[in-house]
């Protein structure tokens, strides 16, 4: 007799939405087993009956072949004894219970779908909401869980019958595929004009013919409307900044495909992989000499912003269009983009002259994710669509579940349980009432999305940002603030799933510090529990306060004065430009008036570059020490040395660098060389000083986080040095070293001080 065995199975991870029912049934099919598949509140349940040999093939095959959207987290089994019924099949979800199962991020359109948009033969010819079980909106329609039509924005669209029956036959590519729609039963595009009203003709055809002509069109995507124009038309792109109130920061750019992307940037093996992925974020890439685009879409900018078609909608319009269009988030200013119709059209109304929109509904406002190819890999720039709500998995497991809510600027907050933090979408500058309201509907949904409901509550020091005063609104929670470096440090290991100790190197602009100070330079020797700041940038005065921020030639001024004193040589160009007010900004500076002390490495950046010429005011963060790197001579060896002083905590004059600097300019040394040598320098001290805290403390690991390590020509060069030097270097991978991984550093923090207190 042949013997028989039964399993009860379980599948966790991303499991549902994605074809994982359809690939378990065919699987059983294939290996002659009996028994049942479904959906439950943790991801996919089965039970499946044949021999032990065919039983132990079918789970091995679960996690090697499954679907190409689905992330198997874990398979367990356990046995049960046959019962001998026969056939297979697949049951209905069940919608009780507590839900644990996890909502896929969107994701590109597929092949398969891409073949029939194209085929005149297919009925969904040409129909820009095509999607399967393989691709298409999920995190963006979602509005509930468990993941089912009725809990996404496409409930309000009734199957038609042929739709309906690919829906429920699990050989079908859309079986169970919940935005699954065709021309006659989904959801359908217009044009409208600025006022709202219909547009006659193809809507497709329309706003391209538009596009060609010079207009700026707003189109609805996945997580919000962009604003599009032709990427080559002078006079679209420069309207659009004017009417968007947008200076300098560049704007992303979307070509047809690899090949048109090729025409504008170097794309090398990496960038393509990038640009391919399902993910589709903005890859950041060098911009090819004379490529045709418009001198307003990136002004002062080396590179390029470009993405792939994601959608449907894109694939079509793009390919109307013929040629890249510019596709910038749709907003004014700084506000967060326009997700909803009627907010759109009435915000968004004085600056596109049409609207391409549908009536399928967003439900989260989902910007576009940015990454830059780092070390044959991403470096993660911002993580949203295509990556939230993805969970980032740790081995160091949270006792208690917790809610951190993340910095001011570029903020996330994440929802941590078990072993899992769910990172949010990009919420933005925490600045405004509507990122305000993003912010705490998102934290609504979040919780409501993964059943969890937070026990600690974790935040930045900083008294004055808007996430910490949520945090200490909250009641019966227990809250722990975490030094905003020390989340930067904890961020890195735990994107490593690390605990440390290491010695972290946390740069970036402004971070509150424990002593009250701005901090921004620093030197920790930090666990995810805990840190000591073991050295750090030489505090110099940010004369003005905030206006030394949007004013580098102010820094410029203050490092110069700690560099030189009273004597400063004659002949340097930043302050012949400044001439006006430089004896008052230094008087400020030194009475310390309204001159705050930081030692902010991003301060130290924005310095050397007024002094370098690059610019002396900005229009968006970071924007000096940007157009620094791409200043610097790649190829120019040269170091400036930095001392370092002090014991505990050590020291570094960073004004030494711009003493060096100064000195090279007036010598006639070329800005391009000088900005290699400045960042050289930064990364031989930084070098050093990690040196001696593995004399004081004998670890060998070093962290680099922060916004400042979004410079990847420091980045690479520190990594370089740190490892000839017989350092173990981390680096961020799956979260950005800026403000965006702040919540998962957040978190990790809380987690661990939660084990010691339960320990
Ligand atoms: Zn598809
Ligand atoms: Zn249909
Ligand atoms: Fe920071």
């Amino acid at each position: 007799m042949v013997s028989t065995v039964r399993a009860a199975v379980r599948v966790e991870g991303i499991v549902q939405g994605v074809g994982f029912r359809p690939f378990v049934y065919s699987l059983a099919a294939r290996l002659g087993l009996a028994g049942w598949v479904g959906n439950d509140a943790d991801g996919v349940f089965a039970e499946v009956e044949g021999t032990p040999e065919s039983v132990e093939r079918f789970l091995g095959l679960l996690e090697t072949d499954a679907p190409p959207l689905a992330r198997v987290a874990r398979v367990t089994a356990t046995t049960m004894s046959p019962n001998g019924a026969s056939g297979f099949s697949i049951v209905a979800s069940d919608p009780t219970g507590r839900r644990r199962a996890l909502v896929a991020p969107d994701s590109a359109t597929c092949d398969d779908c891409l073949a029939e948009l194209a085929d005149p033969a297919d009925r969904r010819f040409g129909y820009p909401f095509i999607n399967c079980t393989n691709c298409g909106p999920r995190f963006t329609i979602v509005t509930g869980v468990p993941y089912d039509r009725p809990q996404t924005t496409m409930a309000s669209f009734t199957m038609c019958a042929a739709c309906e029956v690919e829906y429920h036959d699990p050989a079908d590519r859309r079986f169970h595929a919940q935005p699954a729609c065709c021309p006659a039963c989904g959801p359908r595009l217009r044009l409208l004009d600025a006022a709202g009203a219909d547009v006659a003709g193809e809507p497709l055809a329309e706003a391209a013919r538009r596009l060609a002509q010079g207009q700026v069109i707003a189109v609805k995507g996945l997580g919000g409307y962009h604003l599009a124009v032709d990427a080559g038309c002078e006079a679209a792109a420069s309207a659009l900044r004017a009417r968007k109130h947008r200076e300098d920061k560049p704007f992303a750019l979307m070509a047809a495909d690899v090949a048109a992307a090729r025409e504008l940037c170097e794309v090398d093996e990496v960038g393509q992989a990038l640009l391919a992925s399902p993910r589709r974020p903005v890859v950041l890439l060098p911009r090819r000499a004379g490529a045709p685009v418009a001198g307003a879409v990136a002004p002062g900018n080396r590179q390029l912003g470009i993405m792939l078609p994601y959608t449907p909608l894109h694939h079509l319009l793009v390919r109307e269009t013929g040629r890249p269009i510019v596709l910038t988030s749709g907003n004014v200013s700084d506000e967060p983009i326009a997700y909803a119709d009627a907010d759109a059209l009435a915000r968004l109304a004085g600056i596109a002259d049409a609207f391409l929109t549908h009536d399928r509904a967003i439900h989260i406002r989902t910007d576009d994710s940015v990454v830059r190819p780092l070390r044959g890999g991403a470096a993660v720039l911002r993580r949203s669509r295509g990556y939230a709500p993805e969970p980032v998995t740790v081995t160091a497991a949270f006792p208690r579940p917790v809610l951190a809510c993340g910095a001011e600027l570029k903020n996330t907050f994440c929802l941590a349980a078990q072993s899992r933090a769910f990172i949010s979408h990009h919420i933005g500058d925490l600045e405004n009432y509507q990122t305000l309201r993003s912010f705490t509907e998102g934290i609504a949904h979040f919780r409501r999305l993964f059943d969890t409901e937070p026990e600690v509550v974790a935040y930045d020091l900083h008294p004055e940002y808007l996430s910490t005063k949520y945090a200490l609104d909250l009641d019966g929670v227990d809250l722990v603030g975490v030094q905003h470096h020390h989340a930067h440090i904890a961020s890195c290991l735990a994107d490593n799933d690390e605990q440390g100790p290491v010695i972290g190197v946390a740069f970036d602009g402004t971070g509150f510090g424990t002593d009250g100070t701005i901090w921004g330079g620093e030197f920790l020797l930090a666990d995810l529990a805990s840190f000591e700041r073991a050295g750090h940038l030489d505090p110099v005065p940010m004369p003005g306060g905030v206006a030394a921020i949007r004013q580098p030639w102010r820094m410029a001024a203050a490092y110069l004065d700690a560099a030189y004193g009273d004597g400063l040589p004659d002949g340097l160009a930043v302050a012949q430009r400044n001439a006006g007010r430089w004896p008052e900004v230094v008087a400020m500076a030194r009475r310390g008036i309204n001159a705050p002390l930081t030692s902010s490495a991003g301060r130290l950046f924005d310095a050397v570059a007024a002094l370098l010429g690059v610019r002396d005011e900005i229009n968006y963060e970071g924007q000096a020490a940007i157009e620094l790197e791409q200043w610097a001579d790649a190829s120019e060896p040269g170091a400036y040395p930095a001392a370092i002083t002090g014991g505990s905590p050590l020291r570094v004059r960073g004004a030494d660098l711009v003493r060096a600097a100064a000195g090279d300019l007036l010598a006639g040394a070329g800005p391009g060389a000088v900005a290699a040598r400045f960042h050289r320098g930064m990364a031989a001290v930084i070098t050093q000083v990690c040196g001696l805290l593995r004399e004081r403390s004998g670890l060998g690991a070093v962290a680099l986080s922060g916004g400042v390590f979004q410079n990847l020509l420091l980045l690479e060069t520190v990594a370089g040095l740190l490892e000839g030097d017989g350092f173990r270097v981390l680096v961020h991978a799956r979260v950005p070293p800026n403000d965006g991984g702040i919540s998962l550093g957040q978190a990790a923090v809380a987690g661990a001080r939660d084990r010691l207190g339960a320990g």
